[in-house]
């Protein structure tokens, strides 16, 4: 495994990720968008997925645009989708790839920023369920589609406030150390089994909507584009990352 310093200046080879079938959530906006256009571009099929339709089609459109493989859209709520849904999901994969290489744990929403001691059980609910609950499923229901590739990455999206308990982060923060626990347990549980790996990746503070929604008086020039941190995603969806399981991963240095 290379080590931090060599993720963050990762430099793919050209068509890096060719004939690989990677889905990513959250795929219309912020970070979710810039690894779909990073993995197009490095040759990938994309599965684009997400909540809302609009904000996929941009993407869609900017692969597209930019002369990369056409991706598939699959707008899908992990707020509301059951088991069968998902179970729905695996079945389009497998109909139309046959496998899955890859899946970016991407799609996740904040919450409140209020001390526990105010914080609103009917959002603490929706926040674990989007960023934590939602996420097992999919994997769950997916596990067979990327056992079918002969090297698949499924990789989680953790946070800094995922690592050290952090004031006023409520749900999100707990939902992060969640993801970390969820990928330690299913890495341990897959280690030497069969071709597929985990691996948590924790972007760093990236200028996106949901950082200026934590942030509001901070200055988005002060800090990285979701395209300067993609050399991590890159690595972790790649072949120079095959055999990496169970890591906690940095796409910045803080
Ligand atoms: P954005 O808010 O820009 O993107 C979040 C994405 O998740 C959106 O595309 C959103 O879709 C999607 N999403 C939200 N709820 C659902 C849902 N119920 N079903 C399906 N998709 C959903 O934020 P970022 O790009 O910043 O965040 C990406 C990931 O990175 C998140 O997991 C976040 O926690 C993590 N992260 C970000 C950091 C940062 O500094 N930006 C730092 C640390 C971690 P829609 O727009 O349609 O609502």
């Amino acid at each position: 495994m290379l080590n931090a310093q060599q993720i963050i200046n990762y430099q793919p080879d050209n068509n890096l990720l060719c004939d690989r079938v990677i889905l990513v959530t959250g795929a219309g906006s912020g970070i979710g968008r810039a690894a779909a256009l990073a993995f197009a571009e490095a040759g990938a099929e994309l599965i684009l997925a997400g909540r809302t339709p609009a904000k996929l089609e941009q993407t869609y459109d900017r692969i597209v645009n930019a002369g990369y493989r056409q991706p598939t859209l699959y707008p899908i709520d992990l707020l509301g989708a059951t088991d069968e849904d998902y179970d729905q999901l695996a079945v389009a994969l497998e109909q139309q790839f046959g496998r899955l290489d890859g899946l970016l744990h991407n799609a996740g929403i904040l919450g409140q920023r209020t001390p526990l001691s105010n914080y609103r059980q009917d959002v603490w609910d929706k926040v674990l369920k989007v960023n934590v609950t939602g996420q097992f499923q999919m994997t769950q229901a997916l596990m067979p589609v990327l056992e079918q590739s002969d090297d698949a990455s499924v990789v989680f999206t953790s946070s800094g406030v995922g690592r050290v308990g952090r004031a006023f982060w409520g749900a999100y923060g707990v939902s992060k150390f969640a993801v970390e626990g969820l990928m330690q347990t299913w890495a341990a549980e897959l280690e030497g089994l069969n071709s597929v790996r985990i691996n948590c990746i924790n972007p760093g503070a990236t200028a996106t909507s949901m950082r200026a929604q934590a942030y509001p008086a901070e200055n988005p020039e002060t800090l990285k584009a979701a395209a300067d941190i993609m050399p991590a995603y890159l690595y972790l969806m790649g072949p120079d990352s095959r055999g990496v399981n169970g890591q906690s991963v940095n796409a910045q240095l803080h």
